[in-house]
């Protein structure tokens, strides 16, 4: 049976508050706030440094936080590695360079969590995997090594390995930054289609196309804090800080 695109059973999906965290002496997250709701995607988007993935990487814990607390679908993350590993159960993650393992098929790659770490049995692993490649539309390359596929392609098998763990949050980080031009729209489609399934999104991009079709809100970091956040015609039509008129008037 197909699976199907589970959102948060929380009304908040994502809770962030007085979020502070330093690398050594550099304080590079500074006193976030911000709420997504079940069901929002949300770009955020800001300068090289201003600590975007920073942000991102602490929601499932890739990173630790020194202030503050997030609540991911209702699940207060700590210390404690069981709420971490309950966190990570409800996330999924993709990377600008995509992160797939290099000696398993794309099949493969698709199938090693589910199967180890969700114990599905793997002929159950391997039919799931394969409705989420027809849904990025590759299920013809399920045999083939990451290497022989092309920057775009591999993007997609990533996300398709996302979604095969049914998070009921995905988180991108630069999804298309990666790749080469031409195939930067076959990765957004695929993106696209899954915001319009009602998947929670939070996605690091300059990619303001995308961010005009398919976010409910717009955030603009700078030097580790978020400066502004608005509805796609808001945010690009009357931008509050003059930082953010600067950003856009580099990436638009
Ligand atoms: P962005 O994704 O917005 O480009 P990052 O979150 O990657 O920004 O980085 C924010 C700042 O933190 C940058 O100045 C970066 O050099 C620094 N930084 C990132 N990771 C580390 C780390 N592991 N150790 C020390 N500094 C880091
Ligand atoms: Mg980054």
């Amino acid at each position: 049976m197909a699976p199907k695109i589970e959102t948060t059973r929380h009304p908040i999906a994502i809770e962030i508050e007085g979020l502070d965290k330093w690398f050594g002496g550099f304080h590079v997250l500074r006193g976030i706030d911000f709420t997504v709701k079940r069901g929002e995607r949300i770009v955020i988007c800001g300068p090289s440094g201003s600590g975007k993935s920073t942000l991102i990487r602490c929601i499932n814990r890739l990173e630790t936080f020194e202030r503050g607390r997030i609540v991911v679908d209702g699940i207060e993350l700590t210390d404690d590695m069981r709420c971490v590993d309950e966190i990570r159960r409800e996330v999924g993650m993709v990377f600008q360079q995509f992160n797939l393992f290099p000696h398993l098929t794309v099949l493969e790659n698709c199938t090693l969590a589910p199967v180890w770490v969700r114990k599905l049995p793997r002929r159950e692993a391997e039919a799931v995997a394969m409705h989420y490649l027809e849904r990025v539309r590759i299920p013809e390359q399920a045999g083939k090594y990451p290497g022989q596929l092309s920057g775009g392609q591999q993007q997609r098998v990533a996300i398709a390995r996302a979604l095969c763990m049914n998070p009921r949050i995905m988180l991108f980080d630069e999804p298309t930054s990666a790749l080469d031009p031409e195939m930067v729209k076959e990765v957004l489609d695929t993106m696209v289609q899954l915001a319009r399934d009602g998947m929670t999104m939070l996605v690091v991009s300059h990619e303001m196309g995308f961010a005009r079709e398919v976010a409910d809100r717009v955030v603009f970091m700078d030097s580790g804090q978020i400066l502004e956040a608005a509805p796609p015609d808001a945010f690009f039509g009357t931008p509050q800080h003059a930082r953010t008129r600067a950003f856009l008037a580099q990436v638009l």
